[in-house]
């Protein structure tokens, strides 16, 4: 029995993607005929968006109440179009969306012309841009990776010879009192999830009293992360770890600042709580050094940190040859930048943890397919050429193209 295109994607729900699909379809068998070689970028459109958080959200670095972030779309001579979202972070990443789109309309230009299969090649060539503007480049790669899994019709992580296309988020709770973490936490717990991770690294008495405080509430069976996002001291990190191992703390995040990974080793070898590096881990040159300075046991992977997919995947394949397993986690991006995410964490086996939770603070969600998650915090992806993910068309229309 054979099914159309159109058909296969209403069986699986979904609508809006079922209406695209036929052109895009068609795309690919014009491609096929042409030559993938011959493939062009014909254009880039920009578009500038902001998304309300529902609630101010705090860690140590400061509280955040809006995700700024900016959305490519690469469209192709032969009608596919590739998407990509950066979700800049300004006291991590460096960049902002004003950043971001006036480096955006410089790789618009680098890459008209070009061959978008060529991911490698042209991320090379706007490899510098990383060092300042990382989200933008993730954005690119994101969207240069989704045509690259529509031309071979395969999801991403498929296309990445990944198969683990379901698995578990955690979801994060900001920093708060004990009280109001303990009962947030208990809440996502009712809900189903096996995984919190809560934001610390202010006051490292007063951070275990919050930890202790989940720990009671969710109890013995659920694991706990922490994420001190650079908050403590090297001796401070060490007095809060030791403080908190009988509460069983499943890994930190980040204890001591970014640059000082003599002092993340110090901390790593007096803690008995396992250390993931995050800020201190943008690029696979990061990784590299953090593997051979012994300073972590974990990596948080972020694509708006490493400059998309393609580098995401480098850095796990680094770690997988250390016998590290990683992390992959995210800033404030819509479920169009997390479902990139998803791809990598499907895609490798060493990716064992997943904090994906970004648009569970978000008012509105703008995406359309994608991935799918339920209350407990599992992600599905779906079986869609690409990333296979849109934005909601009523959303685009009202957004001014830049
Ligand atoms: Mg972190």
């Amino acid at each position: 029995m054979t099914i159309s295109r159109k058909g296969f994607l209403k069986v699986l729900g979904f609508g809006i993607l079922a209406t695209h699909a036929p052109r895009s379809w068609a795309a690919a068998e014009k491609i096929e005929k042409s030559g993938a070689g011959k493939l062009r970028i014909k254009d880039v459109e920009l578009y500038a968006f902001d998304i309300p958080l529902t609630e101010p959200f705090r860690v140590s670095l400061g509280v955040f109440t809006a995700a700024n972030d900016v959305l490519v779309r690469v469209v192709t001579d032969s009608g596919l179009v590739g998407l990509g979202e950066s979700s800049p972070f300004l006291p991590i990443t460096g960049d902002t969306q004003d950043t971001n789109l006036m480096v955006a309309r410089s790789i618009r230009e680098m890459i008209k012309g070009k061959n978008p299969l060529a991911v490698d090649a042209l991320i090379a060539e706007i490899g510098h841009i990383i060092y300042s503007n990382p989200s933008i480049v993730a954005a690119f790669d994101m969207a240069l990776m989704d045509i690259l899994g529509k031309a071979a019709g395969l999801p991403i992580f498929r296309l990445l010879g990944g198969d683990k296309e379901t698995f578990e988020s955690d979801v994060t709770i900001g920093m708060d009192t004990p009280e109001k973490m303990a009962a947030s936490a208990g809440g996502h717990v009712a809900r189903g999830y096996k995984n919190i991770k809560l934001k610390v690294g202010l006051d490292p008495d007063l951070d275990a009293e919050r930890v202790q405080a989940v720990r009671e509430a969710v109890g013995k069976d659920v694991s706990l992360r922490i994420d001190a996002n650079q908050g403590w001291t090297v001796p401070q990190a060490i007095y809060a770890l030791r403080k908190m191992e009988r509460f069983n703390v499943q890994f930190a995040e980040q204890p001591v600042v970014a640059w000082d990974f003599a002092g993340l080793k110090a901390v790593r070898n007096e803690s008995p709580v396992p250390i993931c590096a995050d800020e201190a881990l943008f690029l696979p040159q990061d990784a590299m050094k953090l593997i051979k300075a012994e300073a972590c046991d974990y990596f948080n992977i972020k694509l708006m940190k490493a400059g998309g997919i393609t580098n995401s995947v480098r850095i796990a394949h680094l770690a997988d040859a250390a016998n590290m397993r990683c992390m992959v986690g995210c800033m404030l991006e819509t479920r169009l930048g997390l479902t990139a995410g998803a791809h990598v964490v499907a895609s490798q086996r060493n990716i064992t943890f997943a904090d994906l939770d970004a648009y569970t603070f978000h008012t509105i969600d703008p995406i359309v397919g994608g991935m799918m998650v339920n209350q407990a915090g599992k992600i599905t992806l779906p079986e869609l050429p690409g990333l296979g993910v849109d934005v909601d068309p009523m959303f685009l229309k009202k957004l001014k193209r830049i």
